[in-house]
């Protein structure tokens, strides 16, 4: 809960390309780096200025491991605690746990910018389309896979899946699975190109999303961190957990086998 407060109650609204969406990436790069990453900001620019994606690895990690991302900005109007200051949580937590392990090399982690339209409606997940631009063809053909974690902190069971864009739901099914095994109660779910998965999936990356459904804040001034449930986040961060600790050289290669 202290980096969601920090986002959506100390930060605020943070609209891409803003000082407040600033303000977010800057201090979970401090984060980042304070747990012992290397971490890489890539800019680019959207509608109305220049926004950012956080980018954060341990050392000696692989070079095309499994991404697990969430996006920091919020909507015009809303403070964004669910949506997404909660996954951008998850995504910290996870990589302080992994700091240091073994697992840590299969891992990156990247907070995205710019997910969310801004009131002209002109685009959205400009930051995980610049990601994805970014990692080249090799990259595109190697990376592992990608699970983004958006609007996961208000509401049961916790869904994942995909969006039915990329030829086979292989992230999708195995992040179900491990999740399921581990006991969490969660559904398997097709839905809409929504969120940061969407991008990794156009460009044939196996992607997939956790998210905890639609609930009464979206996307209002009421998104805020009261207004959430800790135990919600707490129950995605450790399904997430559940799955990424299955994470292996022989995964990442049935993932782009598949
Ligand atoms: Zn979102």
């Amino acid at each position: 809960m202290i980096t969601v407060r920090k986002l959506a109650t100390d930060i605020g609204i943070r609209v891409k390309a803003t000082r407040n969406e600033k303000r977010g990436a800057r201090y979970l790069r401090k984060k980042f780096e304070e747990f012992g990453y290397r971490t890489n900001v890539q800019r680019f620019e959207v509608p109305g200025g220049t926004s950012r994606n956080v980018v954060a690895w341990w050392p000696g990690a692989k070079r095309y491991p499994f991404v697990v991302g969430g996006h920091m900005d919020s909507v015009p109007g809303a403070p964004g605690a669910n949506d997404n200051a909660s996954g951008t949580a998850v995504v910290l937590e996870l990589a302080r746990i992994f700091a240091g392990t073994e697992q840590a090399r299969f891992i990156r982690f990247v907070a995205f910018g710019a997910e969310e339209y801004d009131s002209d409606h002109v685009s959205n997940h400009d930051g995980s389309v610049h990601y994805v631009e970014k990692l080249g063809e090799e990259g595109r053909e190697r990376l592992g896979g990608m699970l983004s974690v958006d609007m996961i902190a208000d509401g049961r069971p916790l869904l994942v899946g995909h969006s039915n864009i990329a030829e086979k739901p292989v992230v999708a099914r195995t992040v179900f699975n491990k999740m399921d095994k581990a006991g969490f109660d969660v559904r398997f779910i097709t839905l809409c190109d929504c969120s940061d998965h969407g991008p990794f999936e156009h460009a044939g990356i196996p992607a997939s999303f956790a998210y905890s459904g639609q609930e009464s804040d979206y996307h209002s001034p009421s998104d805020t961190a009261p207004n959430l449930s800790s135990n919600d986040l707490l129950r995605t961060g450790r399904a997430v957990r559940a799955f990424l600790i299955h994470l292996d050289k022989a995964m990442l290669d049935r993932f782009r086998r598949a």
